[in-house]
């Protein structure tokens, strides 16, 4: 996909006393509610992608979350192969469920452990929709060709997709 991680701070809010223990993210889809204090009571870095690791994440500590934005959470048991998809809802691709153009090899089906690829259509999405975290964060198309797709955007030059659950 292009991605290169540059330098990363890890901020350890294990003995915050604002952090509670242990740390329950509830459902993602709340909105402010409960991302903010994500941001308040751990922290925020502006102008880059904010990764949580918490206990548990809509009440499973195998789960993760995007807001579609620059705040990701995970609950305390996933891995890279979970964050790779949570990142590319970060980037503003959806779910692949159900659709035949997709099999479980792909980063955005949204279960199962044998995510492994992104299609041609999906990098075209994450490097040119404005709302996709690599333009917003990174400002990687300043004053270049753009295509806003939507989420759950079914037009000829986004991919379709159905959404579920996290
Ligand atoms: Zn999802």
């Amino acid at each position: 996909m292009g991605v290169e991680f540059g330098p990363f701070e890890v901020g350890d809010a294990t003995n915050d006393p604002q952090a509670s223990a242990p740390y329950a993210f509830l459902e993602g889809d709340a909105g402010d509610s409960v991302w903010n204090p994500l941001r308040d009571d751990i922290g925020f870095r502006a102008g880059r992608l904010n990764i949580y690791w918490v206990d548990t994440v809509c009440g499973g500590i195998g789960s993760g979350w995007s807001n579609f934005g620059p705040q990701v959470v995970m609950g305390k048991n996933t891995g890279d192969e979970l964050l790779s998809y949570e990142i590319g809802h970060a980037f503003s691709l959806t779910h692949t469920d159900g659709n035949a153009n997709f099999d479980a090899t792909n980063v955005m089906g949204s279960a199962g452990n044998t995510r492994q690829f992104v299609t041609e259509g999906q990098l075209f999405r994450a490097h040119l929709n404005p709302s996709s975290g690599w333009n917003i964060l990174c400002q990687a198309r300043p004053e270049e060709l753009t295509r806003a797709c939507s989420f759950g955007d079914s037009g000829s030059l986004c991919i379709k997709a159905a959404e579920g659950l996290c």
